[in-house]
C-alpha cells in the first residue's frame, strides 16, 4: 500500500476560501471555525538566540537591532561560528610560564575561520570581536531623527488642531519643531538631541540633501574585460546580501555578523480574539501553551491507494481517515458546500466580489468555487462511524473491529479510529495528457465542543462540514 504524504495531495478550505493542508490549519474552538495563516493575528511573544537560547522582550531586541550580542553568524555559509582557543606562541609576546589563551571564530560547517579574512585573535573569548561599522551610519541615523521629528511635529500639529484650530502663527510653529518634541524626548525617558539645547528658534530638522544625477561615471578597470575572474574569491549574492550595509565583493572581505534572533509567536482568532496556538516562553521549550492545530479536532484524510487515472475512465481511490479526538464521530460525505466567509446561513447585503455571486431564492448569496475539479467523484452513500483515538489500541494486534455493521463495498478496512474508505471517481474526457487530477466533496463530521460557555457547560455535539479538495495524481489518456 503506498501512502502519499505529500503535503497538497489533501486540502482543505478554510474559513477565508483558501487551501490549505490540514497541518496548516487551526481551529478556533470558541467560533468553531477552521483558521488558516491568513485568517489569525500574528503576534510577536519573545525574541531569542537560536544559538545560545537567550531570550528578550521586544524592546530590548529592538535596541539591540535584533541580534544577539554573543553569537556571530559564518559570514560564508551562515552557520553559527564557535569560538575555537590556541595557545599563544612564544613570538606573539608571551611572557615565560604563563601560558596564555587566544581566541579565534571559526565555523564547524564550512571551516572558515576569522583568521582568513585577517581579523585578529583575541585574548578573550567573548565580547572584544571587532565590528565593522556601517559607513553609512551617520547619514541612515540623520535619516531616522529627520522621520522621528516629522512624525513628533505631526503628532503635535493634530494635537494643537484639536485643542485650538484658531490660534496659529510663529509661536506655535516654533514649538512644534523645537519644544514639543524636547520634551515628548524628555517624557520618554530619551536623551535630549544635541541640537535641543542651542537656539530652540532654529530649526531642528536635519537637512537631507537631495539625490543628484551624475553626468560622468568612471569606467572600469581594464582587468574586468582582459582578467578571466576567480570565483572562489567572488563573494555569492546571497553572502552579499546578508550584509547589505557592507555588501563585500570579495571572500577577503566578509566579515562576521551578529546572529539574528529568531521569534516565538503565538496565533489569535481574529473573530473573538482566543489564542489558537501559544508557545511556552522559555525559547529552549518546544512545547505549547495553546495548540489548537486543525490535526487534533478533525477527521483526517489520506489517499491510501487508487487505479490508474485514464480520461473517461472510473477508477476507484481508497481513502483513510483517521478520528484524531477522544469522541465517537460519524462521517458523512456530500457534495461540495458553497459558503464564503461568516456568511454560511446568514444574508448578504453588500455586494461581492466580481459577480461571482448568484442570489437564491432565500436571500442567500453564494460564492462560486475559485477551484475547478476536473473529475466527477461517487460518494459512499451512507455514512461511516469513527471510534475515537485510543493510543493503547495503536499497539493492540488482536484485529478487533469494534463490531460496526459496514457495508463492505464501502468501508474495506478498518482498525481503531482509522477508516479505509472506497470512492469513485471518473476524471473528465477532454483532459490533457499528464494533466493533474482534482476532485472536492464536504466533509461532515460530529464534533464534541468540551469549551464551556456561558450558556451551555456540558460538552455539546455540533455538526461540521469542510470542504476538501484532493489531488491523487496525473491523468493518462489511455487507449
Ligand atoms: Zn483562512
Ligand atoms: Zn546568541
Ligand atoms: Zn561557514
Ligand atoms: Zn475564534
Amino acid at each position: 500500500m503506498s501512502y502519499l504524504l505529500k503535503e497538497n495531495y489533501v486540502r482543505y478550505e478554510c474559513t477565508c476560501g483558501s487551501l490549505r493542508s490540514i497541518a496548516e490549519l487551526y481551529f478556533c474552538r470558541h467560533c468553531l471555525e477552521f483558521r488558516c495563516g491568513y485568517c489569525v493575528c500574528h503576534e510577536v511573544d519573545s525574541h531569542y538566540c537560536s544559538n545560545c537560547m537567550e531570550h528578550l522582550p521586544s524592546a530590548e531586541a529592538r535596541l539591540k537591532k535584533n541580534r544577539c550580542s554573543t553569537c556571530f553568524d559564518c559570514p560564508n555559509c551562515f552557520h553559527p561560528l564557535s569560538v575555537r582557543a590556541t595557545m599563544r606562541s612564544a613570538e606573539d609576546g608571551a611572557s615565560k610560564g604563563t601560558p596564555a589563551k587566544r581566541y579565534f571564530l571559526s565555523c564547524f560547517f564550512c571551516r572558515w575561520t576569522t583568521r582568513d579574512v585577517n581579523i585578529p585573535d583575541q585574548t578573550v573569548a567573548a565580547g572584544s570581536w571587532p565590528i565593522k561599522e556601517n559607513p553609512d551610519a551617520e547619514l541612515l541615523s540623520s535619516y531616522l531623527e529627520y522621520y522621528k521629528m516629522t512624525a513628533m511635529t505631526e503628532r503635535s500639529q493634530k494635537e494643537k488642531k484639536s485643542f485650538s484650530s484658531i490660534r496659529k502663527g510663529y509661536n506655535s510653529l516654533t514649538d512644534k519643531y523645537g519644544l514639543t518634541a524636547m520634551i515628548a524626548r524628555k517624557r520618554a525617558g530619551l536623551p535630549s538631541l544635541p541640537l535641543a539645547g542651542k537656539d530652540l528658534n532654529q530649526t531642528t530638522l536635519p537637512i537631507i540633501k537631495p539625490c543628484t544625477a551624475v553626468e560622468n561615471i568612471e569606467p572600469l578597470p581594464d582587468s574586468y574585460y582582459t582578467e578571466v575572474p576567480d570565483l572562489t574569491k567572488v563573494t555569492t549574492l546571497e553572502q552579499r546580501h546578508a550584509n547589505p550595509m557592507l555588501q563585500p565583493e570579495y571572500t577577503n572581505m566578509l566579515h562576521p555578523q551578529h546572529r539574528h534572533f529568531y521569534i516565538k509567536r503565538s496565533l489569535r482568532c481574529r473573530k473573538c480574539e482566543h489564542n489558537v496556538s501559544k508557545p511556552e516562553y522559555n525559547p529552549g521549550s518546544i512545547k505549547f501553551k495553546i495548540q489548537h492545530s486543525a490535526y487534533y479536532h478533525m477527521p483526517e484524510v489520506r489517499i491510501m491507494t487508487y487505479e490508474p487515472l485514464i480520461c473517461g475512465k472510473r477508477s476507484e481511490i481508497i481513502l483513510k481517515v483517521t478520528n484524531p479526538t477522544q469522541h465517537l464521530t460519524s462521517l458523512q460525505f456530500n457534495d461540495l458546500i458553497d459558503y464564503i466567509e461568516g456568511e454560511k446561513q446568514k444574508t448578504i447585503q453588500q455586494e461581492q466580489i466580481d459577480g461571482k455571486k448568484e442570489t437564491t431564492h432565500s436571500g442567500v448569496a453564494k460564492l462560486k468555487h475559485s477551484i475547478i475539479t476536473n473529475a466527477k467523484v461517487e460518494l459512499p452513500s451512507c455514512s461511516v462511524i469513527l471510534p475515537p483515538r485510543d493510543d493503547a489500541a495503536e499497539y493492540d494486534d488482536s484485529g478487533d473491529t469494534h463490531n460496526f455493521q459496514d457495508d463492505p463495498k464501502i468501508v474495506v478496512w478498518r482498525k481503531g479510529n482509522k477508516a479505509a474508505i472506497k470512492f469513485a471517481i471518473t476524471p473528465d474526457k477532454l483532459l490533457e495528457q499528464d494533466e493533474e487530477i482534482i476532485f472536492g466533496f464536504s466533509l461532515e463530521y460530529g464534533y464534541v465542543n468540551t469549551m464551556p460557555t456561558l450558556e451551555q457547560r456540558q460538552p455539546q455535539r455540533t455538526e461540521m462540514q469542510v470542504n476538501l479538495y484532493i489531488n491523487p495524481g496525473k491523468v493518462s489518456q489511455g487507449k
